[in-house]
């Protein structure tokens, strides 16, 4: 029986922590470098290896802290986290998980840091690639079977970031201003059910503060919440960099700080352990909790394992082509034949964009490009190539259009590959606009004139505006599909593959029609969540507000139809089991997967509710003329919506309809149930106060008033202000010399750093990262230059008390001085 299979391991735990000293306790709490646990050799506790990502594994050397973001071992690239949602397939995503968990046991990797559930409110979030979905529904199913693939192998997930962390901007300092409804219907709900149902050996506490609160000090989030009501039986690690106040920190359930670095944080527990200040039960709880994440990987990688390389690249190939989205086809010009001549164009094609950049940045095993899998299918006489921009894509080159315009004139039909650069989508920084670079929208708009028969193929990581999309044909979305997406592109574009991939975000019209249009990214302090629940198609579909492309919208070369619903019955308690049964048939000629939506619609409500809401999905594999039965299971969850003055989910008693649909756009058939409540009646809601919510206003202009009425508080200022703080940016504090100084001084270091380097996404990312970063992250980068009293000396100069800071930093200086 191996130790994980309970009673040895807590045995063997126990024994641990009544040998372990004080000193050794404190220090398991934090890393040994970048990326592993501390070892205890004594006892013969393991250092256990922590690695990103969600789509692939970047193990770097142990040495590796900061600007090594290539330098990481080759491994798989799966299609990014974007893509894996629109496949909408649970199986396919385990199975992803799977091989990211081989992928990680085989390079003695414990520990892997993903998948992201957090939601993507606004489409410029900078790491939207990496997340799954605007719904918490969808993005908690992703997660639970990405996790639940992964730790199938033995090695642990990191579900991250924990929580309301939705922007780049100010990552590590601002405070995201949210109503608790839309904290737990919209921010926690993913996260929820991926605790729930799968069980995270780890999860990530966010950069972000939400209310006031560093994610990292949480308690509520941490121990009420993740603890005591989803019982998250793993343990929680910060996000590399977002420890503020350790003890706080360790007292609040986050059992691990990472990385490790020389921050005085491990003795700060021991003091407050010496004081009295942390109860001695809080830091065995948490050791014990480590201890058995250590123990558990441990376990796992003493058995080794091998990796088919061959199949994790098919495997990539395959899950790109499930999650390729046929937003458009007229005519329908696709599937391509095979022998019409081909205009194949956009530098996409030969050097294909499918990652993004930052901590999820993979080194592929491999790297398929469309042009290569075109003519292999095709043969070269049939395919013309033109790049038709250049790398950057951000000015127009007259001379590559006019080239492309004469491949495309003489083709049959012109597949223009065209998406976001990798500058746009970088973790770190959010994007400034939802435009294409202007050189990809000059290049279609100058093809689509030169031959009708365009067909547009997308390479990125979240929505676009697409001014162009009424004079192209067709567009195949192909987010950002890994190192053998090209592959499958190809596949879908010559009939191959029968596309089946659906939007699992809303792709708007232009950038001002999302919901919290007016306050993203906010900044300096806050961010105010003021549309609420309102995220997505969650607004657009209760405005009735015309989109591009709908939630939930993909087409196929073939055809379906539902028909047949049934409920299982027509009246309920809330505390039965709703069945629900309906039939789809493939009415047309070629095999295809239909992604069949079941949302739901409180008829009437108190409180607000959104027009309908995502509660089940389920994807069906039919051949021509073959009619499937789909099953849904709906318990009082999909009903329920979150009472703020209960403190619970409640069911209000009344109609609820069951609409089932192609898109949330698409409502092909729809039944009504009467659900009962059994739960007491809730406080009656005051509506007049809550009118902007009841009725929201279509352009989303929810008033600081109507949303202070809803948080039943006034806002926190929206300012920095003196006095500077360790959590104070760098940026902020430049009405200071001594920390202009300090800014000079740290941007001179960056810059030597990168010396020789050119300008890329990661060079982007660290700028971002230091402009933006508070003042306590100088522990972490200074790589011990700088200690905590150092800082607290800095800070009085900084805050106006020369004399007191003078001695203050000759003190510290003192302290550190060679004996
Ligand atoms: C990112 C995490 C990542 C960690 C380790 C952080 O900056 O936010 O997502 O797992 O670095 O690379």
């Amino acid at each position: 029986m191996g130790e994980s299979d309970g009673g040895a391991l807590d045995q063997r735990v126990e024994r641990l922590v009544a040998r372990l000293t004080l000193e050794e306790k404190a220090a398991l709490c934090s890393g040994l470098d970048f990326w592993h646990t501390k070892p205890v050799e004594r006892l013969g506790v393991p250092s256990v290896m922590l690695t990103d990502g969600p789509h692939g594994l970047r193990k770097q050397d142990a040495s590796a802290a900061g600007t090594a973001l290539n330098q990481s071992v080759p491994a798989t690239c799966f299609p990014t986290a974007s893509a894996l949602a629109a496949t909408w397939n649970r199986d396919l995503v385990s199975r992803v998980g799977a091989a990211l968990g081989r992928e990680a046991r085989a390079q003695g990797v414990g520990v892997v840091l993903g998948p992201g559930a957090n939601i993507k409110r606004s489409p410029l979030c900078g790491r939207n690639f990496e997340y799954f979905s605007e719904d918490p529904y969808l993005s908690g199913e992703m997660a639970r079977s990405h996790i639940a693939g992964v730790q199938s192998q033995g090695i642990g997930a990191s579900l991250k970031h924990f929580a309301v962390n939705n922007q780049e901007y100010r990552r590590m300092t601002i405070d995201a201003v949210v109503d608790e409804r839309a904290l737990r219907e919209i921010y926690l709900a993913g996260f929820e059910i991926a605790v729930k149902g799968a069980r995270p050996w780890t999860v990530m506490a966010a950069y972000n503060r939400v209310n006031g609160v560093y994610c990292s000090e949480h308690r509520r989030f941490l121990t009420d919440i993740l603890r005591r009501e989803w019982r998250h039986t793993g343990i929680v690690v910060s996000d590399w960099g977002a420890v503020n106040d350790r003890v706080a920190a360790l007292k609040a359930g986050l059992e691990l700080e990472m990385p490790g670095m020389p921050n005085g944080n491990d003795a700060q527990i021991v003091q407050a352990m010496r004081n009295g200040t942390l109860p001695e039960s809080v830091l065995d709880e948490a050791v014990e909790r480590l201890l058995r994440i250590i123990l558990r990987a441990e376990e796992t990688l003493r058995q080794g394992c091998d990796v088919d390389g061959e199949a994790h690249h098919a495997l990539a190939r395959e899950v790109a082509g499930e999650a390729a989205v046929l937003l458009k086809n007229e005519g329908p010009l696709l599937p391509l034949a095979s022998d019409m001549q081909v205009a194949l164009i956009g530098r996409f094609a030969r050097t294909p964009r499918y990652q993004g950049a930052g901590s999820s940045l993979v080194n592929p095993t491999r790297l398929d490009n469309a042009y290569d899998e075109m003519v292999r299918l095709v043969g070269t006489e049939r395919v013309t190539y033109a790049p038709g921009y250049d790398p950057r894509g951000d000015e127009v080159d007259r001379a590559l259009i006019e080239e492309a315009v004469r491949v495309a004139e003489a083709a049959d039909v012109a597949v223009v590959f065209a998406g976001l650069t990798d500058w746009y989508e970088v973790e770190g920084l959010d994007r400034q606009h939802m435009r294409l670079p202007v050189a990809h929208d000059a290049l279609i708009a100058a093809v689509v004139e030169a031959n009708p028969n365009t067909v547009v193929v997308l390479s990125n990581g979240a929505p676009v505006e697409m001014p162009w999309a009424s004079q192209v044909k067709a567009i195949l979305e192909g987010y950002l599909s890994g190192q053998a997406g090209a592959g499958a592109l190809v596949d879908i574009l010559y009939g191959r593959i029968n596309p089946s991939g659906k939007l699992a975000e809303t792709f708007p019209l232009r950038l001002e029609d999302t919901p919290c249009y007016a306050c993203f990214p906010g900044g300096p302090a806050t961010v105010e969540y003021r549309e609420s629940l309102y995220v997505g198609y969650r607004f657009y579909d209760t405005v009735g507000k015309p989109v591009l492309f709908p939630f939930g919208h993909g087409l196929s070369y073939t055809t379906f139809e539902y028909s047949g619903l049934t409920l299982s019955h027509e009246t309920m308690s809330d505390t039965e089991t709703l069945t629900v049964r309906l039939k789809v048939c493939n009415s047309g000629r070629v095999a295809g997967k239909e992604v069949v939506q079941l949302y739901v619609r409180d008829v009437e409500s108190s409180w607000f509710r959104p027009k309908q809401e995502l509660k089940g999905f389920a994807k069906v594999a039919l051949e021509p003329g073959e009619v499937g039965e789909v099953t849904f299971q709906l318990d009082r969850r999909a009903f329920a919506y979150f009472n703020p003055d209960l403190g619970e989910w409640h069911v209000e008693t009344g109609a609820f309809e069951i609409l089932i649909g192609a898109s949330s756009r698409d409502i092909r058939l729809s039944a009504t149930i009467w659900v009962t409540s059994t739960q007491p009646s809730a406080p009656s809601v005051d509506r007049g106060r809550l009118a902007a919510y009841v009725s929201p206003p279509a352009d989303a202009s929810f008033s600081r008033e109507a949303f202070q009425a809803l948080l039943g508080r006034s806002l926190p200022p929206n300012e920095i202000h003196r006095p500077y703080t360790l959590n104070t940016p760098l940026s902020d504090m430049r009405d200071s010399l001594v920390g202009r100084w300090l800014e000079r001084m740290i941007r001179r270091n960056m810059e030597q750093m990168m010396a020789g380097m050119e300008e890329s996404p990661t060079t982007m990312l660290f700028t971002a990262m230091m402009r933006d970063a508070p003042l306590r992250l100088l522990l972490m980068v200074s790589q011990g230059a700088f200690s905590r009293d150092m800082l607290a000396a800095i800070l009085l100069l900084i805050n106006r008390k020369p004399l007191r800071g003078l001695v203050a930093l000759i003190k510290a200086l003192w302290s550190r001085r060679p004996v």
